[in-house]
Formats: structure tokens, sequence, C-alpha cells
């Protein structure tokens, strides 16, 4: 990686809800309605404003499959957007689940270079209730936003959020490396 990769990328720990990034990234499900977690906290603390747009989203394309990604205002929380993308259901691991959660990380990458966000902060899509072994979510993770990065402009800071402690260290280990 690059010095002028590695300065666009960092770890963060603590409630994303609170992160004052252009977008926040939200472990979403395919409903697009709301749900536990990261989900329930940021419709919760972002207010009536991001499942109005989801339901208008999920009545205009049917919902967000899994490893899509799909936008919104960010209501009252610090960030202006949220993305919402639904990563993969842990299911072994040979259900495909490695790329659909790639695929996660690059298309919500994707609708911040089309609107130019400065900076992205993403929780740890699928690590929850959706059980992706964590050490291997964080390697996906770290490994999408750096070759996004080393490719292209926007955004130009990336976040990864993490809640827990074993997270961390699994995040500060993957960017090590
Ligand atoms: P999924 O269904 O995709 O597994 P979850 O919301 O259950 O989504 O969990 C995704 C990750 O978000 C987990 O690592 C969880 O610890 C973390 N998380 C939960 N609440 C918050 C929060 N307020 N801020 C940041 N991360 C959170």
């Amino acid at each position: 990686m690059s010095d002028s990769t590695s300065s666009r990328l960092r770890v963060v720990q603590g409630d994303i809800t609170k992160l004052a990034a252009t977008a926040i990234v939200n472990a979403a499900n395919s409903s697009l309605l709301g749900g536990g977690g990261v989900d329930g906290a940021i419709h919760r603390a972002g207010g009536p404003a991001i499942l109005d747009e989801c339901r208008q989203i999920r009545a205009r394309q049917g919902g967000c499959k899994t490893g899509e990604a799909v936008i919104t205002t960010g209501g009252r929380l610090p960030a202006q957007y949220v993305i919402h993308t639904v990563g993969p259901v842990w299911n072994g691991g040979s259900k495909g689940e490695p790329e659909l959660l790639a695929a996660c990380y690059r298309n919500s990458l994707a609708l911040a270079l089309e609107r130019r966000l400065e900076s992205v902060a993403f929780s740890s899509i699928s690590t929850g209730v959706y059980g992706y072994p964590k050490a291997d979510a964080a390697a996906i993770a770290v490994r999408e936003v750096r070759q996004w990065l080393a490719t292209h402009e926007w955004p130009q800071e990336v976040v990864f959020v993490v809640f827990d402690e074993e997270n961390n260290r699994l995040y500060e280990q993957a960017l090590a490396g």
C-alpha cells in the first residue's frame, strides 16, 4: 500500500451513530425496514426520515439484494447520508459469502464515488447477527477498501468503525499486514 493510501484509512472504536462522516454505512437487511444491531441504532438516532426514504426505495425497487447498497439521508445523524448495504448471512462459507461481503464494500464505495462523498465510515458488515467470522470479515473489508483507495480518488477518507475490542484488534492486525 502506498503512503497516500494508508493516510486515507483508519480504525476507530465506538458508536457509528456519533460519527460526523459524510456517510456512514449501515449493515441493513434486504427489507430495508430496519432491524436490530447497528441498523436499529442508526434508525433510532437518525429519526424517521431515514425509514421514509428506505420505504420509497423499497416501493421503487423492492428492497436491496445481498451485496448491493442504497443511499438515503442521514436524518438527524451527524452524518449527512446513510449507505445501507446488505451483508451475507454466514452459512459455512461456501455459499458465496466472501464475494458477497466484498461486493458490499465495493458497491458502497461506488455510491460514494458517484456522489463525491468526502468521508465514509463502515460498520463491520455481517459480523453481528449474520455471524460472519470476524477475522475473515476484517481481512475482506481491509482488502477491498485498500484496493479501492489505490485506484479511486473518492471517497477521500475511509474509517472502519469497530464496536468491540475483538474487532478493534482484528482490524489493527489486518491493517498492519
Ligand atoms: P449484521 O446483521 O450484518 O451482522 P449487526 O448490526 O448485527 O449486523 O452487526 C454488525 C456489526 O455492527 C457488529 O460487529 C456489531 O458489533 C456492530 N455494531 C452494533 N451496534 C453498533 C454501533 N452503534 N456502532 C458501530 N457498530 C455497531
